[in-house]
């Protein structure tokens, strides 16, 4: 499902387009394609003073984000115990450890 079935571009009339879509919260059911998002296209209704909402289909999401904003429920349970910062995952805590405090001699023996 990479497309947004059913809905079509309001400005260019394109159907089902990919990627981004952008859906105003002010006009009923205006919605525009990423492409006419950012020319800023307009209606006799719409301007772009209207706040649109950016929708991505799941397939877009995760190749925008890597899928990593779908692990938060993973549990984040360790703290650097170097400056105490809390919510790391392990991989996350040993790239931390690294970048940050790459000068300490523990580094490599905390997990
Ligand atoms: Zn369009
Ligand atoms: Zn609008
Ligand atoms: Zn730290």
């Amino acid at each position: 499902m990479n497309r947004h079935e059913g809905v079509s571009c309001d400005s260019c009339l394109k159907n089902n387009f990919r990627g981004r879509r952008y859906k105003c919260l002010i006009c009923i059911d205006y919605d525009l394609c990423a492409a006419c998002y950012e020319t800023g296209a307009t209606t006799n209704q719409h301007t772009t003073e209207h706040p649109m909402q950016c929708i991505l289909s799941r397939s877009d999401f995760d190749l925008y984000y890597g899928g990593e904003a779908l692990t938060l429920e993973q549990p984040q349970a360790y703290t650097c115990p170097f400056c105490n910062r809390m919510g790391f995952t392990d991989t996350a805590l040993m790239e931390h450890v690294t970048a940050e405090h790459a000068d300490t001699t523990l580094a490599v023996s905390i997990i």
